[in-house]
């Protein structure tokens, strides 16, 4: 049913100009860009557009970032229909900015919605919408190595009504922030707590879908980790408990001692990661073995032991590409490799980095370059 509502006679949208009449001020921005962390800092503006069954997507605009105003009966702070995405807006070496592979992000938004029983936004309007904002914030990426604009579209339920349907009303927005390094350790390793208890995704669940509830499930395993002292949590199938699949929110990729690199296939339970994709296409490209195989918690502790395993990362827009250090499970703890960040690691990194900040050659066309 929602694809039908989304009409072509939607498009194109224009998108309208409210200027910030208070934005803040060059110096202070300048002090927040120095060191900007991870989700703090935000722009002056955001794109909005809004949908319902009588007009469509419309009134789609660039606005001075404000608090929304919602009933308390908005479908989405109940039954949390809610999607959203993650993508960067990039510095290039030559003073120009681009986008990473904006087309994916807007395909895979228009698959959560449909998961969530959403009408999906029209690819187009979610590729304006992040144009027309980089541009009129793009003065808001950091200067500073490896950092850039973090682009958060979402979507919400934003009929007022409590029965349990599909909503007939939506809110998509874009907010900007302007971001450092993921984690604190920066180039160092992560370590993860192997999660026994919690799983994130049951085959036929919304484990492929971008929803903020599958995050809202993880944090009690996220919590728990971190009182173990790990960064993040590792999740294994929700049948099984026995078969790798990922982080909180990012994938997750082995490489083996023969070179080859194995990935978790998706199945349904797992997140399409952008970047686990880019990887493995650069890694086929460049003649590695890459095996999309399932990856048992016991034999990727065997293989770690034994030397088969030599180095582990975690992947996501957020943090790039995280070397993993150490898993850690109730019944003890092992190192991969070194311990830290293995030569391939490092290798995949600076060349998806390389490409994303244009200092590397583009054979994929990934980039989008909007000045
Ligand atoms: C967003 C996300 C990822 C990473 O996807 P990218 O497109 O690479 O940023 C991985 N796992 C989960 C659960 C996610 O939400």
């Amino acid at each position: 049913m929602p694809d039908t509502l989304a009409r072509e006679a939607d498009l194109p949208l224009t998108f309208a100009f409210e200027q910030s009449a208070a934005p803040i001020d060059t110096v202070e921005r300048a002090r927040l860009l120095a060191n900007p962390g991870f989700g703090r800092v935000f722009t002056d503006h955001m794109a909005i557009v809004r949908y319902n069954e009588q007009q469509g997507w419309h009134d789609a605009k660039i606005c001075p970032r404000a608090a929304f105003q919602m009933d308390g009966a908005s479908a989405v702070l109940h039954y949390a229909q809610e999607i959203f995405e993650g993508l960067k807006a990039y510095r290039l070496a030559d003073g120009g900015t681009a986008l990473f592979r904006p087309e994916a992000n807007a395909k895979r938004f228009a698959e959560s919605a449909r998961r969530m029983a959403m009408v999906p936004l029209p690819e187009a309007i979610f590729l304006d919408s992040i144009r027309e904002l980089v541009r009129v914030e793009k003065d808001w990426i950091p200067e500073i190595e490896g950092g850039s604009l973090y682009l958060r579209p979402f979507m919400i339920a934003s009929e007022v009504f409590l029965g349990v349907k599909p909503s007939s009303e939506y809110i998509y927005a874009v907010i900007a922030s302007s971001v450092g390094a993921y984690f604190k350790a920066g180039a160092g390793a992560v370590t993860l707590w192997v999660s026994q208890d919690y799983t994130r995704a049951a085959p036929g669940g919304t484990g492929a879908a971008k929803c903020g509830g599958n995050y809202a499930s993880s944090l009690v395993a996220q919590a728990e980790a971190t009182r173990q002292g790990c960064d993040q949590v590792l999740f294994l199938d929700a049948v099984e408990r026995k078969w790798i699949e990922e982080l909180g929110g990012m994938n997750i990729f082995f490489v083996m001692d023969d070179g080859s690199l194995v990935t978790p296939p998706l199945t349904g339970t797992i997140l399409p990661g952008i970047t686990r994709d880019s990887i493995l296409t650069m890694a086929r490209a460049q003649g590695l073995t890459v095996r999309e195989e399932p990856y048992a918690i016991d034999q990727c502790r065997a293989d770690a032991a034994s030397g088969r395993l030599v180095e582990a990362f975690a992947c996501g827009t957020a943090a790039v590409v995280a070397p993993i250090a150490e898993m850690k499970m109730k019944d003890g703890a092992f190192t991969i490799g070194s311990g830290g960040p293995g030569q391939t690691t490092v290798r995949i990194r600076d060349a998806l980095t390389g490409i994303q900040f244009g200092k590397l050659p583009d054979p994929q066309g990934w980039l989008e370059r909007l000045d």
